[in-house]
């Protein structure tokens, strides 16, 4: 049940992060292929990422997992809300900047452009980063070994297996110019720039 200050923060930013992915969704739902490259493992992940997107709410909602919860100190929700807070601008500046280029799998829109602006001017795969800034916010806001924990695999995964098939692609497609792109930026950190 909502019975604890954790449940709710975490229930309240989760209804915020899912708007922000919904909304940006629905505006692209249309999806003009030029290229498409769906692997059996991007089904699997879709099923992974369903999976541990539910295993906290069913910790919110029903007393379930409690047997899992663990003690710590409440100070640690302002960490775990300060988080879950930069997961979500993360996620909304990477929509607002990829805008209709983006695609739920790996794909090439008939009209797709490099984007190069915005977040993705220092980080290739921002929206990758989100999933494990979310990820991170979870586990310090959860209490819970179970609820806590389940998102941080496949919010790893997630890149693990997908960034390089990704790159390649938008190699394909944009040759030189997303080589040079490579060299400009950070994959899922900003790059920091050597003193040459
Ligand atoms: N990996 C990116 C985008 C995820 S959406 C991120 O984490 O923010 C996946 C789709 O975005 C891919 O199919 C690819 O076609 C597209 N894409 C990735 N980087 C792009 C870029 N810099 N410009 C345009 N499209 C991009």
């Amino acid at each position: 049940m909502l019975n604890s200050i954790e449940k709710i923060i975490y229930l309240s930013l989760f209804l915020l992060f899912l708007i922000v992915r919904e909304y940006f969704k629905a505006r692209y739902r249309k999806i003009d292929y030029k290229k498409s490259k769906v692997k059996v493992i991007d089904v699997v992940l879709l099923a992974f990422n369903g999976i541990a997107m539910i295993i906290p709410l069913i910790y919110v909602f029903s007393a379930v997992f409690d047997f899992a919860n663990y003690n710590r100190p409440s100070w640690i929700n302002i960490i775990g809300i300060i988080i879950l807070i930069i997961a979500t601008i993360c996620l909304w500046m990477s929509h607002r900047d990829l805008g209709s280029n983006w695609t739920p799998t790996l794909g090439i829109k008939t009209d797709h452009e490099l984007v190069k602006k915005g977040i993705y001017k220092h980080i290739r795969h921002p929206m990758y980063s989100a999933h494990i800034i979310w990820a991170i916010g979870q586990m310090v806001i959860l209490p819970n070994w179970i609820a806590g924990f389940s998102f941080i695999l496949f919010a790893v995964l997630v890149p693990l297996l997908r960034i390089r098939d990704e790159e390649d692609l938008m190699i394909g497609e944009f040759g030189e110019a997303y080589k040079e792109y490579i060299h400009e930026t950070g994959s899922i950190l900003p790059r920091i720039k050597r003193i040459e």
